[in-house]
Parts: C-alpha cells; sequence; structure tokens
C-alpha cells in the first residue's frame, strides 16, 4: 500500500455478520451498509471468512459495544482534496474521518490517524492543517469560533500522546496522593517535588507563583525523566496525608480551601501554607536556628523523612556545618548511614529558601502582602467620583516580589482606540536614586490619575497603606 492512511476502515466492532454468497464472494454486514467481497479462488474465500468469524466472535467476547463515548470533540469539517464534508471526531490520541455522522455512529471510517509526533497551526480562513510524520491533513472549520476549539482540542491530544502514565500511576499508589493536596481535587496530575506534595493543574499554576525556593513544580506525566526511583517512593513514603500532618496541623475548619475556590482564594491559600508557613506544625524545644540545624543532623541519619521535612520546612538550614570533618553537611551524613530517601529529599531542598528562625521578624512585612495581584479598576481624575465607564477602564497588574524589588507596575490604559502601555520598577530606580518619593514618581511619569482610583477601589492591604502616604498635589 502507497498510502500510509486507509481509504476506508471496517473496525470489527461495527460488522454484525459475515455471510457466504455465490461466485466466490462474502458478504461483511454493519449495521448501516453491506459490503461485498470477492475472492480470487475459492479456498481464498473460505480462509477470509474464517478468519472474519473468529475475529468476530473474539470481539464479541471483550465488548459488545462499540467504543463510543470517549470522543474528544466531533463535527463537520471540509478537507482539503476532498469533495462535500467529513465527519471529524478526536478520540484519546487518535483522530477519525469518516464520511457521515451516521457512519461514525457505526464504527466506519474512511481513516484513523494517531496524532503521535504531529503537530496542528492555524492556517488561511477558518482553516487549521494536522501534519503528522507522514501525512498534512488541512480541514477547515465551519467558523473561527469552531476553528479555535478544534485546535486547541487536537493540542491537547498532541500533548496526550508525550504523556507518561507510569511516574503517575505509581505515586497514585499511595492513596493520599489522588486527591490534591491543597484543594482536594481527584487525581492530581502534578507535584511540588521539594515540599512532598501532590497537587491538581490549578494548584501548580499557583505554586509557581511562590517560586522555587518555595516550591519546585513539576508534571508526574510529562517529567518522568526526574522521577527517580528515589524520588517516586519518597513520594510513597510520605503522601499528601503526612505531608499534610505537617503544613496544615493548624488549619482552623474556616479557613479550609472550599471545593471550587477563586483563584484568588487558591493563591491566599497557598501562600499562607507554605510562604507563611501559617498552619504548620509548632516544633517543641527547638527555639534557636543552632537547635533546629542540630536536630536536622541527627534525623537524616534515621529513616523518619517526616521529621527531617519539619525540620528544614520550619528552618532549618539543608546546608548547615554538621562539625563532622568528613560529611560536612546534612546530605553527607544520611549519604554514610545508608538513607536513600533522606537524601532525596535533601537533594530537592538544597536551593530551597524558608526563612531561617532569625530572618523571620525582617520578613514579615514582605510576606504579609501578596506576590502577585491583578485586575481591571476604573479610573477617574477625581477619585471621589469613580466612574463606571468602560472606556476608562484600565488594567493594572500589580507585582511584588519578595526583598529587592518592592513593586513592578504593568499595564495598559485605554484611551478611546489609542492603548498605552507602561511598566515601571521602583527596584530600577530605588537603584540610582535611593531617597525616591513614591508621589513625584508616579506623578512625573505620569500616570498618577490612572492610579488615583486605585486606592478606593484595590483591595490589598499593602497597596492602600503605600497609597496613603503619597501626597497629592495637583
Ligand atoms: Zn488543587
Amino acid at each position: 500500500m502507497q498510502e500510509m492512511y486507509s481509504k476506508g476502515l471496517i473496525p470489527i466492532s461495527s460488522v454484525k455478520q459475515v455471510r457466504a454468497l455465490g461466485e466466490n464472494k462474502f458478504e461483511v454486514v454493519t449495521s448501516v451498509r453491506t459490503f461485498v467481497f470477492r475472492a480470487e479462488k475459492e479456498g481464498e474465500r473460505q480462509d477470509w471468512l474464517e478468519v472474519l468469524q473468529s475475529a468476530l466472535s473474539s470481539q464479541f467476547h471483550i465488548s459488545q459495544q462499540p467504543r463510543k463515548n470517549n470522543t474528544n470533540k466531533s463535527g463537520f469539517v471540509e478537507l482539503r482534496g476532498l469533495k462535500g464534508k467529513v465527519f471529524l471526531s478526536l478520540m484519546g490520541t487518535c483522530f477519525r474521518l469518516c464520511k457521515t455522522d451516521q457512519d461514525f455512529n457505526a464504527g466506519l471510517a474512511i481513516s484513523v490517524v494517531d496524532l503521535t509526533a504531529a503537530c496542528v497551526k492555524q492556517v488561511e480562513r477558518r482553516g487549521f492543517e494536522v501534519t503528522t510524520p507522514f501525512k498534512s491533513f488541512c480541514f477547515t472549520a465551519e467558523s473561527e469560533h469552531e476553528r479555535e476549539e478544534w485546535i486547541e482540542v487536537v493540542q491537547e491530544s498532541i500533548v496526550e500522546t508525550l504523556c507518561n502514565y507510569e511516574v503517575l500511576e505509581k505515586v497514585w499508589f499511595n492513596k493520599s496522593n489522588r486527591k490534591c493536596a491543597d484543594c482536594h481535587a481527584t487525581e492530581p496530575e502534578w507535584a511540588s517535588i521539594n515540599l512532598c506534595v501532590v497537587i491538581c493543574k490549578n494548584c501548580a499554576g499557583q505554586h509557581r507563583f511562590l517560586g522555587s525556593g518555595i516550591s519546585k513544580v513539576r508534571s508526574m506525566k510529562l517529567d518522568s525523566s526526574i522521577w527517580s526511583n528515589e524520588l517516586i517512593e519518597l513520594f510513597l513514603e510520605v503522601g499528601n496525608q503526612r505531608s499534610n500532618s505537617f503544613w496544615v496541623a493548624n488549619l482552623p475548619p474556616v479557613e479550609e480551601l472550599c471545593s471550587q475556590p477563586s483563584s484568588e482564594q487558591r493563591a491566599s491559600f497557598i501562600r499562607q501554607k507554605y510562604k507563611k508557613r501559617k498552619y504548620k506544625k509548632v516544633l517543641e524545644g527547638l527555639n534557636t536556628q543552632e537547635e533546629l540545624n542540630k536536630a536536622l543532623c541527627a534525623a537524616v541519619v534515621l529513616p523518619n523523612v517526616l521529621q527531617t521535612m519539619a525540620l528544614v520546612f520550619s528552618g532549618a538550614d539543608v546546608m548547615c556545618a554538621t562539625g563532622d570533618p568528613e560529611q560536612s553537611t546534612p546530605y553527607l551524613l544520611a549519604q554514610r548511614a545508608g538513607q536513600r530517601l533522606q537524601m532525596e529529599f535533601l537533594y530537592h531542598n538544597k536551593l530551597s529558601d524558608f526563612p531561617k528562625l532569625e530572618g523571620v521578624c525582617d520578613s514579615s512585612f514582605a510576606t504579609d502582602a501578596p506576590s502577585f495581584m491583578d485586575g481591571f479598576l476604573y479610573c477617574s481624575v477625581n477619585a471621589a467620583k469613580a466612574t463606571l465607564d468602560r472606556k476608562a477602564r484600565a488594567a493594572v497588574l500589580l507585582f511584588k516580589r519578595f526583598s529587592l524589588a518592592p513593586i513592578v507596575l504593568l499595564g495598559t490604559s485605554g484611551k478611546g482606540p489609542v492603548v498605552e502601555t507602561w511598566m515601571f520598577s521602583l527596584e530600577e530606580r530605588a537603584r540610582t536614586e535611593p531617597s525616591i518619593k513614591l508621589g513625584s514618581w508616579w506623578q512625573s511619569t505620569g500616570i498618577w490619575s490612572t492610579c488615583s482610583a486605585i486606592g478606593a477601589c484595590f483591595l490589598s492591604q499593602f497597596l492602600s497603606s503605600s497609597l496613603s502616604q503619597i501626597p497629592r498635589d495637583n
């Protein structure tokens, strides 16, 4: 066969009956159509009939129902090079081309195309092109919106072909890892490999905002190369339930994340939980950095990883001096003691940046404020009379990073068709002008009027307290 793809498929699942006819012919009966074939010789016809009958009976044992329900998307599209429309359906990591939707329902197809190593792109008009290593298919959707949807689902299917479920299945073997450690969503496919928690896609997005010094987020389906046997074992040993026995030991029920949280609620909870460590278990009798480090050195040579986690997340220094001239770090102590899981945990936390005991006071201001905020604001020159005119709406994104960069403002203000974009970093200005005044800076950059509504409308306690200190003299 020259073509990689067939011109017609009759899945055994759609075949109802196979019958011998005269003149070396036989017929294959499906619910919508009967196909008549003719063999060259009588013996050959008999071979065909036997093979088809046995395929039919084994199919009957496997399943009496054709697989229909796992379609990601289906609908009519035009296919370049073919007259009329075809019925395209995307199922798992394959798409199926059928002449009509009846054919699709009966399981008949022109072709089934595997999306492994394929790519999809938008082309002119309402078109999209799916390119596989063997052939390109150029489709035209019924509308722009349909085209967008097709591209999105095909993209998802292509990603799915890259996925590896081995890690996921192993890590889920610990039952508590089958629910997100933060929002309890089922079948979480992401993990924070240093915090030892399995999390859902949405929570993973919020973990990224914490920075890799707090949470190192990895996919269990896509980043399979980093999942060593030791890391998987660590996740099986610890698991979400035991991790949470530390992270949310003191979580008041009212502060628990609800089942369908908004992204603000999710962001806030995750920040409180891991960055501020608001709900963590309090370790008794460890009041100084030295005591914490000493306890860490003692813990890493024993099998209890949870104890090591509690110490590190409470501020014990993973790179502290052990006092041993040969095993100078906790990692080397664990190695000598043959504690593989301790080594794995310490390895993923060697660059972690949990506030140390002495540093807690100076960082409290920074950790109180949100690290990321965004929203649309209505602008008005007169702050007391904020307009609700959509044209005067400005988008303001406010970032606040830990230590060095106090504020970055990024946004656009729409004035009719003209949109101006601005982005300022206070950090850059503070470097060159140490005694910078916020008020004059905002005025000189001409965005004071845009921002004057912020104090009235915006929510952050931090922001409103900062704004109240800005003199308004225009
Ligand atoms: Zn979640």
